[in-house]
């Protein structure tokens, strides 16, 4: 029995919609997933309907992941087990997409005194009417009109943090976006340590109330794995792992399935929120 806990849909950068994700995991045999879309629960909420027709597919846990404010690092927090309708997250999470729509237009404006020609509007049409609108979106637009190869390309010349067409957005503190999670009824876990790149900071972020650590993701190779889990254990975290499919070729599996780790994890996870059942 497989589980994947990192799954990225069209709700916020992935390719694949929360159906048809729902749709590929079954087919390779997960027992369970986590929908972890950036800064949205629209994705966990769309898949709904399709998780509760008792079609035999996965279980699904209702997931996020949070960008936090950590100066020069991209440190991500993932919440795990949340009621998809808490008015507190969502009324902050609606925020955040405010600012989301002002900074990609800011981008845009960026990029065409750089000399792209590139509409805002275009950007808009390629994230769709649901998704947590960021870079990705931008990079795809700019790939489209033949500037660049790929967004890889694309990050590296204009949209990477250091780059000349990057605006940074609004992201809640470590220790805001840990309590937001546990309001809505949910465990934070931090999301790859091997990316955040610094084991202090790590530490500092874990003390603020996180309850666990991504140890398993593609990022890590086995000395990290090793390092992390033994740093759970250490700090009597649960033990969280998934692929962070995003169905984009060249960014970590390509394949649900591909990666996996054991059901039993997510049987963690789902006690230690007190549920017995992955609930919507
Ligand atoms: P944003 O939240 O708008 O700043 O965009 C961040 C997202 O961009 C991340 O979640 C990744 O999915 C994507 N991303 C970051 N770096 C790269 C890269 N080098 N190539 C392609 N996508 C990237
Ligand atoms: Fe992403
Ligand atoms: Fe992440
Ligand atoms: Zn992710």
């Amino acid at each position: 029995m497989r589980a994947d806990l990192h799954i990225h849909t069209t709700a916020s950068d992935g390719r694949l919609s929360p159906p048809e994700v729902y749709r590929q995991a079954a087919a390779a045999g997960l027992a369970c997933i986590a929908i972890t879309d950036h800064d949205t629960l629209a994705g966990v909420r769309a898949l709904r309907p399709v998780a509760a027709d008792g079609s035999g597919g996965p279980a699904v846990i209702a997931g996020i992941e949070l960008s936090a404010d950590v100066p020069g690092k991209e440190v991500h927090i993932l919440g795990f087990c949340l009621d998809p309708d808490s008015d507190e997250l969502n009324c902050k999470l609606a925020r955040l997409m405010g600012d989301r729509l002002g900074r990609a237009e800011k981008m845009v404006s960026r990029l065409n005194k750089l000399g792209y020609s590139l509409e805002y509007d275009r950007v808009l049409e390629i994230a769709g009417k649901n998704a947590t609108l960021g870079r990705p979106h931008v990079a795809a637009a700019l790939v489209e009109k033949g500037y660049f190869p790929d967004a890889a390309a694309v990050f590296a010349a204009v949209l990477g943090k250091d780059k000349p067409g990057y605006v940074p957005h609004y992201k809640f503190s470590p220790s805001e976006a840990v309590r937001l999670i546990k309001s809505a009824g949910g465990i934070p876990v931090l999301a790859h340590p091997g990316l955040v790149g610094d084991d202090r900071l790590a530490d500092d972020i874990i003390g603020t109330g996180v309850m666990g650590l991504e140890v398993y993701h593609p990022a890590h190779d086995w000395p990290q794995t090793e390092k992390y889990l033994a740093l759970a254990a250490r700090r009597g975290l649960l033990v969280t792992g998934g692929s962070d499919f995003h169905g984009i070729r060249g960014r970590y599996p390509e394949k649900l399935g591909d990666f996996s780790v054991p059901a039993a994890l997510a049987r963690r996870l789902l006690a230690a929120a007190g549920h017995e059942s992955p609930v919507f």
